[in-house]
């Protein structure tokens, strides 16, 4: 695809070509997203950071990385602080605030919505996660991470096996991820939900149409058996009828050290997009494992400052005169990534 100028809306906007570039683009940021090096590349330049659903990593990371390019951040996060609650059309809202910013970063509860945003907006629009669609930069930065995980391991995502636990149904980092995935060779995915959470059939028999191996199981002690990552969900409680509804599923599957010990291989691969749901009840991934090797949680979320200075280096179109402006950092950074 050609980046310069485009929205980033959906993961199957890409191909396997495009990712590699993404990735090559978030392994020259290193220096500067770890305090090495910094740049000014995009002094001058407006990101509108709008998000009317709750967020700490996306809002923040996606703000951060704007920020260590060099440009300014304007911040919309309260959809009743908004003209959206007197009438005003997703339509108008893109046509207008694409006339104060350089490019616009947003997330909001309806799916299609960031679309439909995007074809008023004069410029670049990054979808942040739109209700349970999708939500392209979180599979970005976890395939990302997956990549460099399996490195260290001399594998490749060519041929992984990889298991998604929890809520398949609403949770839009797996319907991208999967996708994404999707675009490589020979996966095998098992998918770990109760029936009525499953990941959507169309995903599915995509992903089979595609030659990968798709099992679908509600059995979570056998699923876990030899995989190279284990990609964990809470339970999208937000997209439920009612807490009530959401109270069936919570704290049906849960990772903690005795399982991992008993079911996954040694050193596979755990992964989750935060936040883990850590309340009794919910517990998903257990803080029992915060010290083991394998759990790359918070490696994801460093990964993702790469990954979206990556998006807005290559949609507007930056990449080459990034070292232009680089020079050394001037203030005191103890060794932290
Ligand atoms: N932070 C992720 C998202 O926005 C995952 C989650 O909320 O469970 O979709």
């Amino acid at each position: 695809m050609r980046f310069p100028g485009a929205h980033i809306l959906s993961v199957t906007q890409f191909e396997r070509a495009d990712v590699e570039r993404i990735f090559e683009v978030a392994d020259n940021m290193r220096p500067y997203a770890h305090r090495e090096r910094m740049t000014k590349v995009l002094d001058g330049a407006i990101m509108g950071n709008m998000f009317f659903e709750p967020s700490t990593r996306t809002r923040v990371s996606f703000g951060c990385a704007f920020n260590l390019l060099g440009g300014e951040v304007r911040e919309t996060t309260d959809i009743k602080a908004s003209s959206l609650t007197k009438g005003e059309s997703l339509y108008d809202t893109g046509r207008v605030m694409s006339g104060y910013s350089d490019i616009i970063v947003m997330r909001h509860p309806q799916a299609g919505s960031v679309a439909e945003f995007a074809r008023a907006s004069r410029v670049p629009v990054l979808n942040a996660g739109d209700g349970p669609n999708e939500h392209p930069s979180q599979a970005l930065l976890d395939l990302y991470t997956i990549k460099k995980e399996l490195k260290s391991r001399q594998q490749t995502i060519d041929g992984m096996h990889i298991a998604m636990i929890g809520d398949l149904k609403h949770g839009r980092t797996v319907h991208s991820l999967s996708k994404l995935v999707g675009l490589y060779e020979k996966v095998k995915f098992t998918l770990i939900s109760p029936a009525e959470l499953a990941m959507p059939a169309d995903t599915v028999d995509a992903l089979r149409q595609r030659g990968h191996e798709v099992v679908e199981t509600e059995d979570m002690e056998k699923g876990l058996v030899s995989n190279d990552i284990v990609y964990l969900t809470r339970i999208q409680e937000e997209r439920f009828g009612s807490k009530t509804e959401a109270d069936l599923y919570r704290g049906r599957f849960r990772l903690n050290q005795a399982i991992y010990t008993q079911y996954c291989q040694p050193n596979t691969v755990i992964m989750h997009p935060l936040p883990r749901d850590s309340r009794e009840d919910a517990n998903e991934l257990d803080n029992d494992l915060n010290q083991h090797p394998s759990l790359a949680i918070f490696r994801q979320t460093d990964n993702g400052v790469l990954v979206r200075m990556a998006l807005f280096a290559l949609t507007l179109d930056v990449c080459e005169q990034i070292d232009k402006s680089s020079r050394e950092v001037n203030w005191y950074t103890e060794r932290r990534f």
